[in-house]
């Protein structure tokens, strides 16, 4: 199978799409960011890897740094963070409130913005917020074997000054008893690893840990790196996590940034950046584009 002309087909056809998507508005700093920048970076098990685009220009990861924090968190704590946080798809808009309140402050799944919060919330712990981020960065270096990734404090500040729901969002699980740093701290940790910046490259080499397959990780458990991917499946897109999963058939996690983690369990970690997105805040050339590779990979985990 030749890769990299599959990826130079999807190239050129990305590149005739007229509807691109729009780029998310709510945080400042990212309605800057171009609509037509594309990128798409493959790392396959044998440690090959293919590029096609602007792979090396950093983008904002936003909710793809959800992954890594729960592959942290699920680390440190264990299956007891699944006190705090379940693990069924919500059915709702990432930064929904409405299910928190019937559901007594415990949020659906790690991917939608509350249980993200209430993850980085443990990893917090009693630590300074500072030493917490760094360990974030730490853990996304080591997992992409590349030290020159770094955080964008203009995006940090940017959502900082707009992240109103997150904070309802983190005072509301505090009134549970479910947060247990002060909100705006875990928002603070929270906002600053959305503004973590990578480019497709760097993020295809940070997913192999989730690739699992012949060559396990040293990052992670292979039982947690199937969980992972179960929720990457199920949740990782929000209320399109359905659709994600019947067009591509892998498990995968967005960003309002456009940049989307794709796994193929066994084969391959993908990256591709769009900043583009659809209805539900997802890249939608990025959507595209993931779904040509499976149909022409034949890689979906349904055959
Ligand atoms: N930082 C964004 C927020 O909390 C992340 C959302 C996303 O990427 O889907 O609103």
């Amino acid at each position: 199978m030749d890769l990299q002309a599959i990826l130079n087909t999807i190239f050129d056809e990305m590149q005739g799409q007229s509807d691109r998507g729009a780029v998310a508005d709510y945080i400042p700093e990212l309605a800057q960011v171009s609509p037509t920048h594309f990128a798409m970076s493959i790392c396959t098990a044998d440690g090959q890897s293919y590029h096609v685009g602007e792979t090396a220009v950093p983008f904002s990861i936003q909710s793809v740094s959800k992954v890594f924090t729960l592959a942290l968190a699920l680390g440190r704590l264990g299956d007891q963070l699944w006190t705090r946080v379940g693990r069924e798809p919500s059915g709702l808009a990432f930064n929904s409130m409405v299910q928190l309140e019937h559901e007594n402050g415990i949020p659906r799944n790690p991917f939608i913005n509350a249980g993200a919060l209430v993850v980085t919330d443990a990893i917090l712990a009693r630590n300074a917020p500072r030493e917490v981020l760094g360990e974030i960065l730490r853990f996304v270096r080591q997992a992409a074997g590349d030290d020159d990734i770094h955080i964008n404090h203009r995006v940090a500040k940017s959502e900082q000054a707009t992240g109103h729901r997150n904070l309802a969002l983190a005072h509301f699980m505090r009134a549970h008893g479910n947060m247990h740093n002060a909100p705006e701290l875990s928002c603070g940790v929270y906002f600053h690893q959305c503004a973590i910046e990578m480019s497709t490259r760097q993020l295809a080499q940070a997913g192999r840990f989730l690739m699992g397959g012949h060559a396990p990780s040293r990052l992670l458990s292979p039982a947690r790196v199937r969980r992972i991917n179960a929720l990457m499946m199920t949740c990782g897109h929000y209320d399109g996590s359905g659709d994600f999963a019947f067009r591509v058939g892998l498990p995968g996690k967005s960003g309002v940034g456009g940049g989307i983690l794709v796994i193929a369990p066994g084969r391959a970690s993908i990256a591709v950046w769009s900043p583009g997105l659809d209805a539900q805040g997802n890249s939608r050339l990025g959507t595209v584009a993931v779904e040509r590779l499976a149909q022409a990979t034949r890689w979906s985990v349904f055959g």
